[in-house]
């Protein structure tokens, strides 16, 4: 285990197993993909930087056609491990009318980012959108955000690894772990 990690909690055969199954559920939900339009193109939307390596995996597990459009948000500044009430986005595609959108997340933890997404994806008329998130925090949510795939539901700590930070540090710890209270 890696030293700054107090336990594992999700090893990478378990995530490997259920991104797996997340892919299957998330296309067995979408239109046929070989009906012909150009609206079964999935306009896919991972939350960068944190949702990197899920989606890396989850998009190889969708043999759909897919266009990604990395969107950027951000409202843990440096080490805070608590949200904080601002959310910073950019990046959100401008040409959603009518697409069928799926949102990608690392974590679900106040709602903010989420919420803030959905609210301006939904201004534009997609024909669809769905959120995924690897991960659920048990916690008592600050904005309200709809999530159609959740990954794995976890208690209220603070979790790195598999592209999960903490001051930018741990993304590439391939299991997710709840950080050692001295490394925060
Ligand atoms: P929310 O807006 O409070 O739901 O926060 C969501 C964002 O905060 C996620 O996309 C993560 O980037 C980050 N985050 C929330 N909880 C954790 C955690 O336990 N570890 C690492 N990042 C987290
Ligand atoms: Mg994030």
């Amino acid at each position: 285990m890696a030293d700054d990690l107090q336990d594992i909690l999700i090893d990478r055969d378990r995530i490997a197993a259920r991104v797996r199954e997340l892919a299957a559920e998330i296309e067995r939900d979408l239109p046929p993909a070989s009906g012909g339009e150009a609206s079964v193109e999935l306009a896919f939307l991972p939350v960068m930087t944190g949702a990197m390596i899920f989606v890396a995996d989850l998009i190889r597990c969708l043999p759909r056609r897919l266009r990604i459009h990395p969107i950027t948000a951000s409202s843990y500044p440096g080490k805070a491990v608590r949200s904080v009430g601002t959310v910073t986005v950019s990046g959100v595609p401008e040409d959603l009318s009518g697409r069928d959108v799926l949102l990608v997340d690392d974590i679900l933890d106040s709602g903010r980012t989420l919420s803030v997404l959905q609210e301006a994806i939904l201004a534009q008329g997609p024909r669809s959108l769905r959120t995924c998130v690897l991960l659920r925090k048990n916690v008592t949510r600050a904005a309200e955000a709809r999530c159609d795939y959740v990954g794995f539901d976890i208690p209220a700590e603070f979790v790195v690894g598999y592209g999960l930070d903490h001051d930018g540090l741990h993304r590439n710890l391939p299991d997710i772990g709840i950080l050692r209270t001295d490394a925060r």
